[in-house]
């Protein structure tokens, strides 16, 4: 036996589940593929997502609902669902593979189905790439191509650009994603920890959110920016420490400079607003590197507390 889970996870989007179900349905279908889950985890939604989601599975046993007791985020829902495919599949020696998608219509159905075949032609990691992005302006791009640029530079996991959480993972990526038990997830840089040598990437064109707004904003991007570079990489602190040195170097120079020209060339000793500027400098760029280190010093903290990522109950149709 062969069996899809698709991973969807939901954050608001009541008005795009009922179309997404159908279409997913429909889709597979078409392609015979009757042997599939709809996982769909609802991460604490404001709005009426959860009861819609009660009322499709009313109708619709192989659907699935992980009901996150609050909201904690889009990676968090994605693990959860994850750790949900796994622990049904604790020894399962049947084939298995997981699809993530958004709920709104951002990944097309068409594409997942693209992907199941691809699956069943063996391939083993099938990852997407967004060659346009409907829904985005200039100001999005600029921010994401910085985004990328930062990561690239200073991570130690390449991280490739434009590839959405539209991913197809087959059991053993399943297995080995799900044994990393760190508390700050990143799917992207869990993923090419794991290794993407063996990926099959399809490209497309993101649509238009179907309904509703997204949830990124500036902060969000520039806390995913902060994590994705401090999670996978120490480099920022050893770069603290080079400037450390060469600060130290130029300081000694300058004071050496100083001590000549008043004391032996006998020069006026003028200069404030120089003294002024360089120490704002580098009381600045102490206050900068230990933000950095104080980044990697609460990561410690948050990780060695090892709590549970998330508090859900899964809600399976009434029937079974
Ligand atoms: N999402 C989530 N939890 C959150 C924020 C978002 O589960 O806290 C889901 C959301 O419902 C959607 C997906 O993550 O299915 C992507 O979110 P969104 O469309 O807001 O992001 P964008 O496509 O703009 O990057
Ligand atoms: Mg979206």
């Amino acid at each position: 036996m062969k069996k899809i889970y698709f991973i969807i996870s939901c954050y608001n989007e009541q008005d795009n589940l009922l179309i997404l179900t159908e279409r997913l349905k429909e889709e597979l279908h078409s392609i015979l593929f009757e042997s599939f889950e709809l996982v769909f985890v609802n991460d604490g939604s404001k709005d009426k997502t959860l009861a819609l989601l009660q009322e499709l599975q009313r109708e619709e046993d192989r659907i699935v609902i992980i009901n996150q007791s609050k909201n904690f985020g889009h990676e968090i829902a994605m693990t959860a669902g994850l750790n949900y495919v796994a622990e049904q599949n604790i020894e399962a020696d049947h084939e298995f593979a997981v699809i993530f998608m958004d709920a709104d219509m951002q990944h097309p159905p068409e594409i997942a189905i693209e992907m199941v075949q691809l699956w069943q032609n063996k391939h083993k990691l099938i990852l997407t790439q967004r060659t346009d992005n409907e829904d985005k302006g200039l100001r999005y791009r600029f921010l994401g191509n910085t985004y990328y640029w930062i990561l690239n530079t200073l991570s130690d996991v390449k991280i490739p650009r434009n590839m959405p959480d539209f991913r197809l993972l087959d059991k053993k990526y399943v297995l080995w994603i799900n044994s990393l038990n760190e508390t700050d997830r990143m799917f992207r840089g869990m993923l090419s920890l794991v290794g993407l040598q063996n990926a099959h990437i399809i490209p497309f064109v993101a649509p238009k959110r179907n309904a509703g707004k997204s949830n990124y904003n500036f902060f969000n991007l520039y806390k995913l920016a902060i994590d994705s570079v401090i999670q996978f990489s120490i480099k920022p602190l050893r770069i603290a420490t080079f400037f450390g040195i060469l600060g130290c170097i130029f300081s000694i120079f300058f004071l050496a400079f100083s001590i000549y020209s008043s004391y032996i060339n006998h020069e006026p000793k003028t200069g404030f607003l120089t003294l002024l500027s360089v120490m704002i400098f580098f009381c600045s760029l102490i206050i900068f590197f230990l933000g950095i280190i104080g980044e990697y010093i609460g990561r410690i903290h948050i990780e060695v507390k090892n709590r549970p990522l998330y508090f859900n109950e899964v809600l399976k149709n009434e029937k079974e």
